[in-house]
């Protein structure tokens, strides 16, 4: 038996009977093939002519007429029951009418051994090979399974020493590896025939029988008798063994409800039988039907109980009985259709093999002993006699993590292979030490590439605020002509919000808004003409300011530069880009300083004008109180109009100017913002340099000090620190580390505009004019 895809055997067997109508069943000479001739409404047989009588025909397996219940066995079940003692499920199953001799084939008479069914010539042939077969040890199992309406019921649980039945009841299971069981069904081992055949016999006392219209002795369930097989190789230590299942099945009757005149429990017994089979005869057709993945096997007990015992795996037979009389003509097609469909069902049997863990674990570890007593051998044989094969005990490993830490350092010269477990634990050593490192380094790029970005970032923003400022100085030029058309008046109030808009921007991308810019545009934004003190001031010199100056650091032997010449060097070299934006921030800042300490100047003098002009007006007016006579007539004295409009001209032209002046004034504190922030990153980028170069840390000088005294405690110590190269980036972590501390605490708690503000020179103040 391959394992190749095969239909399902089909065999016809016709019960013997006296009255067998020739016309209506017509068994052609090949043995295989029954045709069946028959009246398609019947009810119209008298009213209509012999045209509607309709053939049909049915090729199986075979045609079993008038044959012994011997041949029936040889030729049905012989073959099943060989494959199932080699490791294939076999299932034979009787489908048919009720009485048309189904229980007669698969059991047979009890009282006649002659007559005796597939059931017990099947346990018979299971039982006399399993002793033929001696290079295996067998176990056989036996269970007798009854559903009666859709009830689980186990025909041998009458048995002694039968353990009681589950309280839950008994359940069809699926399990991976296992296939369907049905859980609470009990299996009794069987060693003889006789002791197989005691079972059968007790399972069969115990069917439930009904008394039936056509057949008083009618079975009115379906009964599942399962043999299961178990083999395994006397001759082969081997951990593999096969498994297979034979099931024999007797259904119950397919029969019509109305033929039978069933009643009451009767009916409902009908009832259940009609619909497992058809809902058996729905999993037969998706079986049969290959493009259907889904085969409805859990609508019945029945079904979900021969899951995997009709398609699959299985040898498959099914035997369908019928009558050979003319009034069961209609039955007879139903089941011969049921058979035909049947035998489009493809299986595809297999071996059920399956490993036995604990016999695998036992010849593996044998196996593996049998190879350390050869290894040894070896070992003696090339004078290797200290190895070991056991795993690596912890000061194994940690001897060997010493050695690869000091082989990093280069302290040791190599490594000596001792065995293949030793060689696996020193490549995890390294790739410990890879891990730790790479660690490191991604965080030092992190903090790198942030810096980076925001290098970026104010590069990018100074540019942008640098070409801002100079086309406002363009601007500006023009509005040095205060007597100028009101486009340019109304001009910087378009540029001063677009460079307020600006601002705003690039105050939101970096979070928070500088307070000291903020506090310059506030108080430009003012709408009263208030003094407004400009600041104006030398920038502080470039050189690092005296605190950072005075910082000493332990210096190492090679003495470093101080810090004036190291900064010089530094301007010129990694912090020239910084160094240059610092500059040109400066130049710009200088420019706008000097525009404003002219438009201030300006402002004062209109304010001048103003006041000169008011205090005109005002004598006007004390004179005018006075009546002068101009002959006859007391004329009192009007101010000079023209005094008063020269006034208001003066008024506006001082507004107009207040408001460039507030532009500029703002973008004089924002200057002066930018200014800081590069000086203060040249500085703490200055330090940070300075100290990666040429300062080593207190710790690291520590513990270079306490590794010369004591080797021991360089075990204690993070594994990474005895590599050459690593021991120089954890010091350059550590110096950036304590910068970083360093810089947050030294910075000024107030922005450098305002600490400027106050050391710078003031602008003179610009007067009040309501
Ligand atoms: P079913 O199980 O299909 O309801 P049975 O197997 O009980 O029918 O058969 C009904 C009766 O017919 C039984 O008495 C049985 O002995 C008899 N019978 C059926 N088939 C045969 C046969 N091939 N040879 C002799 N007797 C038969
Ligand atoms: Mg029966």
């Amino acid at each position: 038996m391959k394992a190749q895809s095969r239909e399902v055997q089909v065999f016809v067997r016709i019960r013997p009977t006296a009255s067998f109508d020739t016309d209506l069943i017509e068994c052609l000479p090949d043995g295989q093939t029954v045709n069946i001739h028959h009246w398609r409404d019947s009810r119209q047989l008298h009213e209509r002519r012999r045209s509607q009588l309709s053939s049909q025909s049915f090729r199986v397996e075979g045609v079993l007429q008038d044959v012994s219940q011997e041949e029936v066995y040889t030729r049905v079940c012989r073959r099943v029951v060989l494959g199932a003692l080699d490791g294939y499920n076999g299932t034979v199953m009787c489908f048919g009418q009720t009485g048309s001799g189904k229980t007669y084939t698969m059991t047979g008479s009890t009282e006649s051994y002659k007559q005796r069914g597939i059931i017990p010539r099947a346990l018979q042939e299971v039982l006399q090979e399993v002793e033929k077969r001696t290079e295996y040890a067998f176990s056989v199992h036996l269970s007798y399974l009854e559903i009666y309406n859709e009830t689980l019921v186990d025909l041998l649980s009458s048995l002694r020493g039968t353990p009681q039945p589950s309280p839950r009841g008994m359940v069809v299971m699926e399990e991976l590896g296992r296939g369907v069981f049905i859980r609470g069904l009990s299996l009794h081992p069987v060693h003889s025939e006789e002791e197989a055949l005691n079972l059968l016999f007790e399972g069969e006392m115990n069917r439930i029988i009904g008394s039936h219209a056509l057949n008083k002795n009618s079975s009115r369930s379906h009964c599942i008798f399962t043999v299961h097989i178990e083999s395994r190789s006397r001759t082969l230590s081997d951990a593999k063994f096969v498994t297979s299942k034979l099931n024999l099945v007797d259904l119950a009757g397919s029969e019509r409800l109305g033929k039978t005149g069933s009643e009451g429990q009767m009916l409902k017994e009908a009832v259940y039988i009609n619909k497992s089979l058809s809902f058996l005869e729905q999993a037969i057709l998706a079986l049969a039907d290959r493009r259907r993945d889904h085969i409805p096997f859990r609508q019945t007990k029945l079904t979900h109980a021969l899951k995997d015992s009709l398609g699959g795996n299985c040898n498959t037979v099914l035997v369908a009985n019928i009558y050979g009389e003319a009034a069961q003509i209609e039955e007879t097609l139903s089941t011969l259709r049921f058979a035909s469909r049947m035998k489009c069902v493809q299986t595809q049997p297999a071996v059920n093999e399956h490993v036995d863990p604990a016999v695998q674990i036992k010849k593996l570890q044998k196996e593996v002993d049998l190879l350390k007593e050869e290894l040894s051998m070896y070992n003696t044989l090339v004078d290797k006699q200290r190895i070991t094969y056991e795993p690596l005990s912890e000061a194994q490993t940690a001897e060997i993590k010493s050695q690869v830490q000091m082989y990093l350092q280069g302290s040791l010269q190599e490594i000596n292979i001792t065995s293949v477990r030793q060689v696996q634990a020193v490549f995890a050593q390294f790739k410990l030490s890879v891990q730790e490192q790479e660690q490191r380094v991604k965080a030092q790029l992190c903090q790198t590439s942030s810096l980076v970005e925001r290098s970026k970032y104010q590069n990018a923003h100074t540019a942008t605020v640098k070409r801002d400022i100079r086309g406002r100085t363009e601007d500006a030029g023009s509005f040095g002509v205060f007597a100028e058309s009101s486009r340019n008046a109304h001009h910087p109030g378009s540029t001063r919000a677009k460079t307020k808009k600006g601002r705003d921007k690039q105050s939101k991308r970096q979070g928070t808004e500088s307070p000291a810019l903020r506090k310059n545009v506030e108080s430009a934004s003012k709408s009263t003409l208030n003094s407004v003190q400009t600041p104006e001031g030398e920038l502080e010199s470039e050189e690092p300011d005296t605190e950072s100056q005075d910082r000493q650091e332990p210096f190492p032997p090679d003495t470093p530069p101080t810090k004036a010449e190291a900064f010089e060097d530094f301007k010129v070299g990694q912090g020239s880009e910084i160094n240059c934006i610092l500059k040109e921030n400066k130049t710009v800042l200088l420019e706008r300083r000097s525009l404003l300490r002219q438009l201030t100047e300006e402002v004062n003098a209109v304010k001048r004008e103003i006041d000169c002009t008011a205090a005109t007006i005002q004598q006007h007016k004390m004179r005018g109180g006075q009546y002068l006579a101009v002959g006859d007539e007391t004329v009192q004295q009007e101010p000079d109009d023209t005094l008063l409009m020269q006034l208001r001209e003066l008024k506006s032209l001082y507004r107009q100017r207040y408001e460039v002046l507030r532009d500029i004034k703002a973008e004089v504190s924002y200057c002066q913002h930018l200014v800081d922030q590069c000086r203060v990153r040249l500085l703490s980028e200055f330090e940070n340099w300075y100290e990666k170069s040429f300062l080593v840390p207190d710790e690291e000088l520590d513990i270079m000090m306490e590794k010369t005294h004591t080797h021991e405690e360089d075990n204690q110590r993070p594994s990474y620190e005895p590599l050459a190269d690593s021991s120089s980036s954890e010091s350059f972590y550590n110096a950036r580390d304590r910068t970083l501390k360093r810089r947050s605490s030294r910075m000024p708690p107030s922005t450098p505009v305002q600490r400027n503000t106050s050391a710078g020179q003031r602008l003179p103040p610009i007067q009040h004019v309501t």
